[in-house]
């Protein structure tokens, strides 16, 4: 397989460390809010690249952290700690808050059928290894204590700028929300690895550690619990191109002079997801959520081969009306599909040209927009259903698009008559719930669940759609 490498900067063979096997590291969610579709594009993207290897044959093993404490908002070592603000907004405890949204992220990771990685580690279920990790740093002269923080010293290195485009001015950008300097830098580009002068008063969690009681720094969770859960070499880590710098070359700073060698082989970097006003955030315009599509009945897998219609190093902008497009070709291909007779034996032979058109698209840096062409192919081929059937199939244990489950998106929305009835019983429950009526309130609630009816609150009133997956 040939992957571009951003380590580097070209495209190059993907060997592993091990022959056979894939270490595979992915940066997890910081747990304070939704996840948004920007951020989710990427985990679509390593996802398909992680199953993708498997159907390569390699036995693969992917980790994911769970920034559950200590996570900056500028990504320098200043700004809000995003769980701490997220505990404040809600009013709730930080463990609240994390355990709240990891649940959210995973239902999502689910409606988008992105597979849950083999390890998930909590950052606050490492803290011993995090302080023993920063330990033999110090220990090695590539840390120093000032101000009651631990920093890591980035002179002590042959080179910090790994990924190459990197100069004095980036760093600048990478700072640029400090608005104080840290005077206890050596260095403009040192970063923190043990808080125990903290900016913030309100920090609930904190622990022992030699150096006092505090918390670790953001990076150094990556580091730490690849290590742990992936060993000395790793194959691929994967995260959003906005974490390249700082957060995956500080990662590559202190896990190299931890282990005193080469630590990861290739970093997978997915582009942003823009929106008319370009990169999607939490903090501007729509909010966009898997919930708020579904909300608007779009299926969740439209969204995820609207990804996939385009390649993951490129910029990918939404609007509403190219994810329409995606819903009309993803419902027109799942009806396609939907006809084949599932008779016969398929023929494994035939199958065999299609599959290799397939694993050609995919070992070319991932390109999944040809991969969904090759489905096309096999549909206007001269070739028996049951072989076509055997070869999509094949296919989506890649592509992950339920593209043999023989339902469209829109399945239950074009039937007026019995939209009518829901919006009929939606209209009495909100009246019984006026009149305090729990038990028709309920009974409503009840016969709506047998529909397959799921009810959104938005503020827009009452939104509703049919549940993906009916029986
Ligand atoms: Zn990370």
């Amino acid at each position: 397989m040939i992957l571009y490498n951003s380590l580097g900067q070209t495209k190059q063979e993907f060997i592993p460390h091990t022959a056979g096997k894939v270490n595979m590291y992915t940066c997890g969610p910081t747990v304070y809010h939704y996840a948004h579709i920007g951020n989710l594009r990427t985990y679509i993207m390593e996802d398909v690249l992680e199953k993708y290897l498997r159907f390569s044959g390699y036995d693969v093993n992917r980790v994911m952290n769970i920034t559950d404490v200590g996570h900056l908002s500028s990504d320098a070592d200043t700004g809000e700690d995003k769980m701490v603000a997220g505990a404040k907004r809600e009013h709730k405890t930080v463990l609240e808050i994390a355990e709240f949204y990891t649940d959210a992220f995973f239902a999502d990771c689910k409606k988008l059928n992105i597979k849950r990685p083999d390890v998930v580690e909590p950052a606050t279920n490492c803290i011993d290894d995090f302080i023993n990790m920063i330990s033999v740093l110090l220990e090695k002269g590539f840390a120093y204590i000032a101000g009651g923080n631990v920093y890591f010293d980035t002179s002590k290195l042959d080179s910090y700028y790994v990924f190459g485009n990197m100069n004095e001015e980036d760093l600048a950008v990478g700072v640029r929300d400090s608005v104080e300097e840290d005077e206890n830098k050596k260095n403009k580009a040192d970063f923190v690895l043990w808080f125990t002068k903290s900016k913030f008063d309100s920090q609930e969690l904190k622990w022992n550690s030699p150096w006092g009681v505090g918390y670790p720094g953001w990076h150094i969770e990556c580091s730490c619990i690849s290590c742990k859960h992936n060993g000395e070499y790793l194959d691929i880590h994967c995260g959003g191109i906005d974490n390249a710098f700082p957060h995956h070359t500080n990662e590559i700073a202190q896990s190299e002079a931890f282990l005193g060698h080469k630590w990861c082989g290739y970093w997978f970097h997915v582009l942003h997801l823009n929106d008319a006003r370009g990169k999607m955030s939490k903090s501007k315009g729509d909010f966009l959520t898997v919930s708020l599509l579904e909300s608007k009945s779009y299926d969740p897998l439209v969204y995820r081969m609207f990804c996939l219609q385009s390649h993951y190093r490129k910029p990918l902008t939404f609007s509403y009306d190219s994810l329409d497009n995606t819903a009309k070709t993803y419902d027109k291909l799942i009806k396609r599909i939907s006809v084949l007779s599932k008779d016969g034996v398929p023929d494994k032979e035939k199958a065999q040209p299609f599959i290799n058109s397939f694993k050609e698209a995919l070992d070319n840096d991932l390109n999944t927009s040809l991969g969904l062409t090759c489905v096309y192919d096999v549909l206007k081929a001269d070739i028996d259903d049951a072989t076509k059937l055997y070869v999509i199939s094949e296919f989506d244990k890649v592509l992950s698009l339920d593209l043999t489950k023989g339902e469209t998106s829109q399945k239950n929305c074009c039937d007026d008559e019995i939209s009518a009835e829901v919006e009929e019983l939606i209209k009495k429950r909100t009246e019984a719930r006026a009149n305090k009526d729990w038990a028709t309130a309920d009974a409503i609630r009840d016969k709506l669940k047998e529909m397959n009816v799921v009810i959104v609150d938005t503020k827009d009133g009452i939104k509703w759609h049919f549940e993906k997956h009916q029986t």
